[in-house]
């Protein structure tokens, strides 16, 4: 599990290929450049890392485009020690990205043989969320709430009641909703029982499933 100034010089490409989609946010992009993609993925596809692409991981999931990890995550605003919840661990990298920029990371995977790699996986690379969930991320982690930020890395059929109700006044929800095509949807708190709605373009997400397996 080597990082080299190879690998480097293919994360400062990568990154100026997504500050040409748009991302602004500097703290988004210091985390894709830091954060060395090619550990996530099966060993065959390490050199595919470095595109800006989607590819398969385990149980027939997949690690999200980083044109996409970025998109959502300036969605989120991370500031320092914001309480983000994640729904779909996967490979971990979404985590990983906002554990650079300084969040304290709770995530959930409901696949079982995924959630055991990716929980040994990430603190042996120097990541460490603040908890790892095996379960079903339509409930969210009441235990654990209020949030500064939820992000959802499924594609979700619906908006689930429960991450609403899990997001700080001020806190943010981001969520693709549909089916076969979502509709990045960005979710804010502005009083107890008021939200505020965005949408925010098409893409294309692995679905969200309830029941775990
Ligand atoms: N954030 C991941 C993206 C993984 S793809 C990464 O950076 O690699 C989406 C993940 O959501 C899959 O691992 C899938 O198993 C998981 N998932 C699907 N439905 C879920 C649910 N109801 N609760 C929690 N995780 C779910």
């Amino acid at each position: 599990m080597k990082d080299t100034h190879k690998h480097q010089g293919l994360r400062n490409q990568l990154v100026k290929t997504i500050e040409e989609k748009g991302i602004k946010d500097k703290n988004v992009l210091k985390a894709i450049a830091a954060v060395p993609r090619h550990l996530f993925m099966d060993s065959g596809f390490a050199d595919f890392a470095y595109q800006d692409k989607a590819f398969p991981i385990a149980a027939e999931q997949t690690i999200s485009q980083p044109y996409t990890v970025a998109f959502q995550t300036e969605l989120l605003k991370v500031s320092q020690g914001d309480l983000i919840l994640e729904i779909g661990t996967g490979s971990g990298y979404q985590t990983a990205v906002l554990i650079e920029m300084g969040a304290k990371v709770y995530t959930i995977e409901r696949q079982k043989d995924l959630f055991k790699k990716t929980i040994l996986f990430l603190p042996k690379i120097g990541y460490n969320p603040k908890k790892m969930v095996f379960g079903d991320g339509y409930k969210g982690l009441p235990e654990n709430a209020p949030f500064d930020g939820i992000i959802v890395t499924a594609g979700a059929p619906m908006v689930p009641k429960a991450l609403l109700s899990q997001l700080k006044i001020g806190g943010r929800l981001v969520i693709p909703i549909g089916d076969d095509v979502q509709i990045m949807t960005l979710f804010t708190r502005t009083a107890e029982k008021d939200f505020e709605k965005l949408e925010l373009g098409k893409f294309r997400f692995v679905p969200m499933l309830k029941k775990k397996n």
